[in-house]
């Protein structure tokens, strides 16, 4: 189980809750009390209001489900285990989330879908409290995907990106070379890159015709772990050169890491070898 922390950010969370909940016991009484009074009624029926919220809802809930269905259709047709995981990377919460907030405005709707009452009062109160209930369970939902669904994501991503990969030449599994015998097959920027942008390179090999399939990781888009807080929400987030490598000489880049769950700050200090030539790029955002 992961270690649960305090940080600023949960505080915030928990205040916005709480206080959406104390404005919610005071919309309830103000409920109670209006519910006594029989003025001011906008309707006598609202019976085709409630079938055309109701008619809303099950949109939304389909247009939700929708989405969600469609992002693991065109998961599962993404051939390729490298394409999947950049999809995974690029989509999956994205998507998720997206889908998440349409079944809750599908929920409101659907909470508001059998109305037998309806005064100025009342309808203020049933506007706040819908979206103050909305809003609880979208903060909720964001906060799981932002913080513990990552785990389940890395997981994934780890066998994607590990999945022995099939040679187009001779159908046989390639084999996936280390850091040394990999910098053979990579050219002078794409090792420059590895150096200083916090991109990884993975070099698969068949052994038997040579064949040779590079495939790139970029660490700006994906998290690592933090050592603090254990989330997998740490990212590198600047990397500035101290000293060029020259002909002769190392150089060295500081990289600095934050978790954007607890804050944490680290930096790296990197050796840059001799000779490299530093790209620099769009990729220090
Ligand atoms: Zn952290």
């Amino acid at each position: 189980m992961i270690p649960y922390k305090t940080n600023p950010k949960n505080l915030t969370t928990m205040r916005f809750i709480n206080t959406m909940a104390l404005l919610l016991l005071f919309a309830s009484s103000a409920f109670a009390q209006e519910s006594t009074e029989e003025t001011g009624e906008f309707l006598k029926d609202y019976g085709p209001l409630n079938a055309m919220a109701q008619n809303i809802a099950l949109i939304c809930w389909a247009v939700g489900l929708l989405i969600a269905l469609g992002y693991y259709v065109k998961l599962s047709t993404t051939k390729g285990s490298k394409e999947k995981y950049d999809f995974i990377n690029k989509y999956e919460i994205k998507s998720l989330w997206i889908a998440v907030i349409v079944l809750i405005i599908g929920g409101c709707f659907f909470a508001n879908a059998s109305i037998t009452h309806l005064t100025p009062v009342y309808l203020g109160v049933r506007i706040f409290v819908t979206a103050a209930m909305g809003l609880i369970v979208a903060v909720i939902i964001q906060n799981l995907l932002k913080f513990y669904y990552p785990f389940y994501i890395e997981k994934r991503l780890k066998v994607l990106r590990y999945m022995p990969r099939v040679s187009p030449k001779t159908g046989k599994a390639m084999k996936l070379l280390s850091e040394e015998e990999e910098d053979a097959y990579l050219d002078e920027g794409m090792q420059a890159e590895e150096n200083v942008f916090s991109v990884d390179y993975d070099v698969w090999k068949d052994e038997e015709t040579g064949y040779i399939q590079i495939e790139k990781y970029s660490g700006h888009l994906h998290a690592l772990q933090c050592p603090e807080c254990n989330y997998q929400t740490f990212k590198v987030v600047k990397e500035e050169i101290i000293k060029q490598p020259t002909d002769t000489e190392e150089g060295e880049i500081n990289k600095h890491y934050l978790c954007g769950y607890c804050g944490y700050k680290a930096k790296k200090s990197v050796v840059l070898k001799m000779q490299t030539k530093v790209i620099q790029s769009a990729a220090t955002a």
